[in-house]
């Protein structure tokens, strides 16, 4: 399907590898300019190629780390005028609620929800103005079933999900679009380390824990970065002006209710 937004732009937040990056893959595909982030320069630059030799897209790389004030700064210089904003970090740690402090909360809060609402804030009124936007958040299926030891994760995620739940219905008629995507278990390097630390607790292999989880999801298996990066793909596609405030679960039907 021709997503009908070649020769858009598009930033897309935590995108050297895993999700972010699968959706820096469909975009560019499509023929949107990305602009690429991550904080590891070697691995943005490595992937930049990838993408190069597998599309005839533009790849700018803006290495960086998007929960700053700087990283976003660095981003907003190389692209100030997006028509699509994917907004993406790395997830907060798990853990007993009853350790963490004021300072870890708002460590939480800024990467997972400030960091987020700031980059709406930024482009939002140009692409109202421009009656041309789509901003999708990778958040995390625990907003609509939580973890409890994701308790940050939980809490800071369903923070940005509700305020943008507020704002999606004001920019749709201009055409800018508001939503988010709730990943269950992919294949990527962060359920590869959530794998090894069960695997390490239960005192199990690596295999056994891999196994263990596939098997207690309905489709028997992870979900495959790609497989998000299409839903991300039609959500910023020409036919995606219609969809907004809307949060899709990606997992594999682990979540149990009709709605
Ligand atoms: P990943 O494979 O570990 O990739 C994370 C990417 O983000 C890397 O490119 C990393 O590069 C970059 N990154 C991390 N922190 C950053 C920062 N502060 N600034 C700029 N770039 C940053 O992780 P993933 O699986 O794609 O996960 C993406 C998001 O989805 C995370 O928030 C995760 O918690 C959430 N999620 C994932 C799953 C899953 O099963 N994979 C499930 C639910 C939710 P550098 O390290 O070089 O910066």
């Amino acid at each position: 399907m021709d997503l009908g937004i070649k020769g858009r732009k598009a930033i897309i937040c935590a995108s050297s590898k895993g999700l972010g990056k699968a959706c820096a893959m469909t975009l560019a595909q499509d023929g949107v300019h990305v602009f690429i982030n991550g904080r590891t320069e070697e691995v943005l630059e490595k992937t930049a190629q990838e993408i190069r030799d597998v599309t005839e897209a533009q790849v700018t790389c803006v290495a960086g780390d998007v929960t700053t004030a700087l990283g976003r700064e660095k981003l907003l210089a190389a692209c100030p005028d997006p028509d699509i904003l994917i907004n993406n970090a790395g997830g907060p740690p798990a853990g007993n609620f009853r350790d963490w402090d004021r300072e870890t909360w708002i460590k939480a809060l800024d990467a997972n929800m400030l960091t987020q609402i700031e980059l709406i804030k930024a482009v939002v009124d140009g692409m109202i103005a421009r009656k041309f936007g789509r901003i999708v958040n990778i958040t995390s299926g625990s907003v609509k079933a939580p973890i409890e030891i994701l308790g940050l994760s939980n809490g800071a995620r369903s923070g940005l999900t509700g305020f943008c739940a507020g704002i999606a219905r004001s920019t749709v008629k201009d055409n800018v679009t508001i939503n988010g995507l709730m990943p269950g278990p992919f294949e990527t390097d962060r359920i590869a380390e959530i794998i090894a630390a069960e695997a390490k607790a239960k005192n199990i292999t690596i295999e056994q824990a891999r196994k263990g989880r596939m098997a207690a999801n309905p489709a028997g298996r992870f979900g495959r970065p790609e497989e998000l990066g299409a839903a991300c793909g039609w959500l910023c596609s020409q036919y995606g002006g219609f969809v907004t405030g809307q949060n899709i679960l990606l997992d594999g039907g682990s979540f149990p209710g009709t709605l």
